[in-house]
């Protein structure tokens, strides 16, 4: 039997929540139907990294690799979902227990998938990779990380340790995932950001079977 694919995106919105200080997420209809145009035309304006979406080295790295550049191998193919009861960050100690293979695809879901999502403001206390437990993905070698909510790296900790520390070692990470349909265990995953040339992130669709 086939098993369905999962989405695993969150819905973009007009004035959806985005991490604090980064542009509005604007999606109007200025052309309607309704009004007489001849089709409907929708106009959008957000930042890059809004709601499911990945971020590419260049988003911390100055001379880091763009959307345009990604590998496709890095978000077609197997991937581990592994689910964590971490009640602040994730530590290196919580990874060691999970036992990563080297060179994998994974995905970490938290209480942000049902917690963080379900508010309707920016949720700063949403659980994020510690940069110990960031060195220790880099050390594994892992290809591509995904976490579900807006950031890898927490509010007001380590966000830019983390980044670098990820996107340096030319991780490609996925943020903005909601997992909460997902149960631990490996999937088919198809994650495809839009080809935003020289982009440092873009937006993305995610599936999972
Ligand atoms: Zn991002």
């Amino acid at each position: 039997m086939k098993r369905p694919w999962k989405d695993v995106s969150v819905p973009l919105r007009d004035g959806m929540v985005h991490w604090p200080g980064d542009p509005e997420c604007r999606i109007q209809r200025v052309n309607r139907m309704e009004d007489g145009a001849v089709c409907n035309l929708t106009h959008i304006t957000m930042s890059a990294h809004t709601g499911t979406h990945m971020d590419a080295p260049r988003h911390f790295i100055a001379d880091g690799k763009t959307m345009e550049q990604m590998p496709l191998e890095a978000v077609i193919g197997r991937c581990c979902v592994f689910e964590l009861d971490s009640e602040d960050q994730i530590t290196a100690d919580d990874l060691k227990k999970l036992r990563i293979a080297t060179g994998q695809r994974v995905l970490f879901k938290t209480r942000n998938s049902t917690r963080s999502w379900a508010m309707s403001e920016f949720d700063k206390d949403f659980i994020s990779i510690r940069a110990d437990a960031a060195q220790y993905l880099v050390d594994l070698k892992v290809m591509t990380v995904g976490v579900d909510y807006l950031s890898i790296g927490g509010y007001g900790k380590d966000v830019v340790e983390t980044h670098q520390i990820m996107l340096g070692a030319g991780i490609w990470v996925i943020e903005g995932l909601n997992l909460a349909e997902i149960a631990s265990g490996y999937y088919d995953m198809i994650s495809l950001p839009i080809k935003l040339e020289g982009a440092d992130g873009a937006p993305c669709r995610v599936v999972l079977r």
